[in-house]
């Protein structure tokens, strides 16, 4: 669609969506986002994993099977993150969004999030885990290390980058530099990400409350907000059940991470809201 000022106007399908999930993952959280979210978002959420599972694509969502070890360690995570910059930047999309497989999208809420800023400009935003920015030691020639510290997007909240600042980052992201680049500074994907937007390109990471990640008290989310947020999380912390807090159709028993009440307050019409 163009606009009458003749700006190109974002299109949900315009994002590149990518889920980070593992095996041991597909039938206990993969399959209640693929269930909510990405039923409506199919077309561009691109679902990166590290074992085949043929019931999912004969469904028609788009697996990829990387070749990354199954694990949690840095190595095995920066790997997936590599994967899934390298498949954005193969796309056609016009930006880049990460989610863990514990995030709800809400696919219109981020696309309104874009949709306001420059569309061809240098951006990088997403929640902040820290309250300050990281320090890492950054490895140099030899056996010298430098001191750096930036902001990053944590990863559990999701995060997105623009087409254009995604392209300035191909000498730090692309291929196996991605690895490279997290392995000197001995840090994980999503710092990896921070580290190459603030200090190698100079680009400043937009701080966004709309994304949540189960570090934070998901009980202040309000529910007639709910609408407005462009991710939620849900997880253990502190040994108890970290989940946002809506009266809706579900018990918690039935829904503890509350994603199939939130589904059904966003979409009434879905064949099993009540
Ligand atoms: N993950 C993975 N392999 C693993 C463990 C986790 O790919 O062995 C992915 C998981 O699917 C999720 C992300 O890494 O998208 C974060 O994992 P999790 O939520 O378990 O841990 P957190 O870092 O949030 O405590
Ligand atoms: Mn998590």
């Amino acid at each position: 669609t163009i606009r009458a000022d003749g700006a190109d106007e974002l299109k949900q399908q315009d994002v590149f969506i990518a889920v980070k999930t593992s095996g041991k993952f597909h039938q206990t959280r993969l399959a209640l986002l693929l269930e909510t979210w990405i039923s409506r978002t199919k077309e561009h959420t691109f679902i990166f994993t590290d074992t085949e599972d043929v019931d999912l694509s004969s469904e028609g969502f788009n697996m990829v099977v990387t070749g990354c070890q199954s694990d949690h360690s840095q190595q095995a995570l920066s790997c997936k993150m590599a994967a899934e910059y390298d498949g954005f930047m193969a796309s056609d999309k016009r930006w880049f969004c990460h989610v863990d497989d514990d995030n709800y999208v809400n696919a219109e809420a981020l696309r309104s999030l874009l949709s306001t800023f420059p569309q061809d400009g240098d951006v990088y935003v997403g929640r902040a885990s820290l309250d300050r920015p990281i320090t890492a030691h950054e490895q140099l020639e030899g056996n010298a290390t430098r001191e750096v510290s930036f902001w990053f997007a944590t990863g559990g909240a999701g995060f997105c980058l623009s087409r254009r600042l995604a392209e300035r980052m191909v000498p730090w992201a692309r291929g196996a530099r991605f690895q490279q680049t997290s392995a000197s500074i001995r840090l994980p994907d999503d710092c990896t990400v921070g580290f190459i937007v603030e200090k190698r390109l100079g680009v400043s990471m937009v701080h966004c409350p709309l994304f949540h990640s189960h570090l934070e008290n998901l009980l202040l989310v309000s529910q007639r907000s709910v609408s407005r947020q462009v991710t939620l999380s849900y997880g253990m912390f502190e040994n108890k059940m970290n989940s946002i807090q809506v009266k809706g159709s579900f018990s918690k028993e039935d829904d503890p991470s509350r994603f199939r009440s939130v589904h059904c307050i966003l979409y009434p019409l879905t064949s099993w809201c009540p």
